[in-house]
């Protein structure tokens, strides 16, 4: 397979907004467990101007996550959310953390878990992409207590995504009770989508890592070879305008390169991978020595070929235009 021309990643801040969730996936490190809502975490609008500003001048990325319906999760959120920020859902408050990410430069990205097309459009504007992993299309054990991660929920997300024109990020969780076939059931169902909706700008592969305290503590991660196997799936069934996307904190990333794999999604100088704490980013010295002689080159959370078609609101057309080149890649 010949190589893409680079190999690309962002630079961005990692912002966990509220680890309070509606799932209990058995591999989640992530997620609040208490009832009582003590070990709930809300960001402040003081920490959270904290860590973009530190981010100022390198990154272009504010990358949002949160637990999925936290008003569902626990009957207390919506009351402690609204004498904590004033707001009365964690869409509101996160598009106003959004905007105060564009006032400060930086293009968000947010992926809150399942939204509806209602919730998906109040943050379209102050968004260059969103992005909700599929993780899989079969039935595992891993999200019995998660009715969020039920397959037609995700797949019709991402539809949803989709009529709304929104650059798109998903992928697969590998390793997480799945068959190597339903892994290439859940690629046929994102070429589908992307085939209907041609929003999906990149599918992450991403491998499952145990965490301590969940009851997948000891389940053996997916060794190299199955996501040498899932990257070679991908790249022959998903169309070439869709990146794979390889995790450089997760794994190696230069054999997967080989076989296809063209992006390698966000780092941060600035913040630690809340979802994977445990695996440190490289810097960019790092990943450009890992992946010679292949070329990194450093993209902004929207693709190049959704920049072309304009798939952007006019609130953050200024900082495309200042960031973007004319490959639509980061301005060097
Ligand atoms: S949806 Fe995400 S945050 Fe919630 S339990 Fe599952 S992995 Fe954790």
């Amino acid at each position: 397979m010949k190589p893409k021309k680079y190999v690309t990643f962002s630079k961005n801040v990692f912002i966990p907004v509220t680890n309070v969730c509606r799932n209990a996936c058995a591999y989640c490190g992530f997620r609040a467990r208490s009832r009582s809502m003590k070990d709930a975490y809300l960001i402040s609008v003081e920490r959270f101007l904290a860590l973009i500003k530190r981010a100022r001048g390198s990154a272009t990325e504010a990358l949002f996550t949160a637990g999925e319906k936290p008003e569902l999760a626990n009957p207390h959120f919506r009351d402690w959310l609204r004498s904590n920020t004033g707001c009365s859902s964690l869409v509101e408050y996160t598009k106003e953390l959004c905007k105060l990410a564009i006032e400060h430069g930086l293009l968000p990205h947010c992926n809150l878990g399942i939204m509806s097309s209602e919730e998906l459009l109040e943050l379209r504007a102050v968004n260059a992409s969103m992005g909700l992993m599929l993780e899989t299309t079969a039935e595992v054990e891993a999200h019995k207590n998660s009715p969020g991660k039920v397959p037609e929920v995700r797949l019709e997300m991402i539809a949803r995504a989709g009529e709304l024109k929104i650059p798109f990020t998903t992928g697969l969780l590998i390793g997480i009770g799945e068959k190597p076939e339903d892994r290439i059931r859940a690629l046929e169902a994102l070429k589908s989508l992307y085939d209907e909706y041609r929003h999906i700008q990149e599918v992450i592969i991403q491998p499952f890592v145990p965490k301590p305290y969940t009851p997948m503590w000891n389940v053996r991660p997916p060794g190299l070879d199955v996501l040498k196997e899932v990257v070679r799936a991908a790249r022959a069934i998903l169309p070439a305008e869709v990146a794979i996307q390889v995790p450089p904190n997760l794994t190696s990333p230069r054999e997967l390169i080989e076989l296809g794999a063209s992006d390698l999604g966000g780092i941060s100088e600035h913040t630690i991978d809340y979802i994977n704490p445990e695996s440190s980013w490289p810097c960019e010295a790092e990943l450009r020595e890992a992946i010679a002689p292949f070329v990194l080159r450093e993209r902004l959370p929207i693709y190049p070929a959704f920049i072309k078609r304009g798939w952007y609101s006019k609130e953050i057309s200024h900082l495309i235009a200042r960031y973007a080149d004319e490959e639509g890649l980061r301005r060097r």
